[in-house]
């Protein structure tokens, strides 16, 4: 890479993990060493809202997204959507979520996985807010209750669908994230996508702790990996690294409404 290093916005990370409860400062430290200039945090469940509020007020870089996220639908009670319409009402953030649908584990209730993201949807559009979604193996569902709800647009994390789906989620407005999965060289569907999808439709992510990149694996992520994921998604793409950098970011920070970076290059 030639020139000075583009700086880069990580678009979904849970810095707020206890994974890095122990090192945080350090962590954030190499981030920002690394040019990371600000990262997007969703929470997972009612009792981390109060935490990542906590973070993002003593650490300025950090966005936060409140939601409840399916993978932990046995931890959510009925009564958590209601705290979370309240929560949303007085509590500044740049999305709903994480919320999705996860049908990996076969014994999961589906059905409760759905009444519990039709019921953030809701709150999305009442509260005119993106939404932050998780999708594992259930795309077509996610683009179903997106067609009936009201919520104008967001950010499908780690997607891992097919092109077909992949430009269904662009059509309703939606950008696709994608990490670490796609620099390991057997992910070949990830990388045919992010070589050909509009650059106008993709984000970048650590979605640190998890899903470290290829450089790192095993490991457990975090967002100064931002840096490798991204000079590997340089070597897929024809445009130059300046340009990559400048759209992955535009595209999070009109999606999230996050703050101009004074140090980022334009050309
Ligand atoms: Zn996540």
């Amino acid at each position: 890479m030639s020139g000075p290093t583009p700086r880069l916005i990580d678009s979904h990370c849970h810095i707020d993990d206890a994974r890095f409860s122990a090192d945080l400062s350090e962590v954030l430290e190499r981030a920002r060493r690394q040019g990371i200039s600000m990262q997007v945090v969703p929470a997972v469940r009612r009792d981390g809202w109060q935490h990542l509020k906590d973070l993002c007020r003593q650490h300025p870089q950090l966005h936060p997204c409140y939601g409840l996220h399916p993978y932990f639908l046995a931890h959510h009670r009925e009564a958590d959507i209601a705290a979370l319409d309240h929560w949303l009402s007085d509590t500044p953030c740049v999305a709903l979520g994480e919320c999705g649908l996860d049908y990996l584990r076969k014994d999961t209730d589906r059905l409760a996985q759905r009444k519990l993201f039709a019921a953030q949807l809701e709150l999305a559009a009442k509260h005119q807010l993106p939404v932050v979604l998780h999708v594992n193996k259930a795309v077509e569902d996610i683009l179903l209750m997106l067609a009936d709800s009201d919520v104008r647009g967001g950010l499908m994390h780690a997607f891992n669908g097919s092109e077909q789906q992949a430009e269904r989620a662009i059509a309703r407005g939606f950008k696709l994230g994608f990490g670490g999965a796609a620099t390991y060289t057997r992910a070949r569907r990830l990388r045919h996508l992010l070589s050909e999808l509009p650059l106008s439709a993709l984000m970048i992510e650590t979605d640190a702790p998890d899903q470290p990149p290829a450089s790192h694996h095993g490991e457990r992520n975090e967002p100064a990996f931002l840096r490798d994921i991204f000079a590997h998604f340089c070597t897929l793409r024809r445009e130059s690294p300046v340009q990559l950098a400048a759209a992955f970011n535009h595209n999070a920070r009109s999606l999230f409404a996050l703050p101009d970076d004074p140090f980022e290059q334009h050309d």
